[in-house]
């Protein structure tokens, strides 16, 4: 019994520490975005954040997409060209969204992807907007608004994850110089 005890208490003294560190601790913040504190590109809780909080973290830019459902202009976004190998994240949240291996040269003027990272890196909406029923990506994490999910896509999958630029943040292989 005294071993259990003993036990019992260790686990909760555990516990209860990280907790303290956690909530006191503000530099769990990312260093690249530092004036966001949902940023985190271990952390995949799911986010529950509201469009006013976000509206004062995120830049300008990524609000009008991610929480807005803007799309950038076709030709215009930093990574369309991209061929560089290395990891994708959620621009808004740090989520892992796709592999540089999925990417492909695709004609459309955004970055396209033929599979996400995880199964759960997204999430997916009918969107009927604009006359059209397409399929909605958003972020599994935070529910950012990505892009959209096509048919027509190369092997093995035969998607195309048509995803704005301004939403992701590419990280090399090796990390950033
Ligand atoms: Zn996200």
């Amino acid at each position: 019994m005294m071993l259990l005890s003993l036990f019992t208490f260790l686990i909760l003294g555990c516990s209860n520490n990280s907790a303290t560190t956690n909530s006191n601790n503000n530099t769990m913040t990312d260093p690249q975005h530092p004036d966001n504190p949902y940023y985190s590109r271990t952390d995949t809780t799911v986010l529950h954040v509201s469009d006013a909080e976000w509206k004062k973290v995120l830049p300008d830019s990524i609000y009008q997409v991610a929480r807005n459902k803007e799309t950038e202009r076709a030709f215009t976004g930093k990574y369309v060209d991209t061929e560089s190998k290395g990891t994708y994240y959620c621009a808004a949240c740090g989520n892992e969204l796709f592999r540089s291996d999925s990417k492909f040269a695709s004609s459309c003027g955004w970055p396209s992807f033929f599979e996400t990272r995880r199964k759960n890196s997204v999430e997916y909406v009918a969107d009927n907007s604009y006359g059209m029923i397409r399929t909605e990506v958003l972020c599994g994490r935070c529910g950012a608004h990505l892009g959209h999910l096509f048919d027509d896509g190369p092997p093995p999958t035969g998607k195309r994850y048509c995803m704005n630029s301004i939403v992701l943040d590419f990280e090399p292989d090796g990390g950033a110089k």
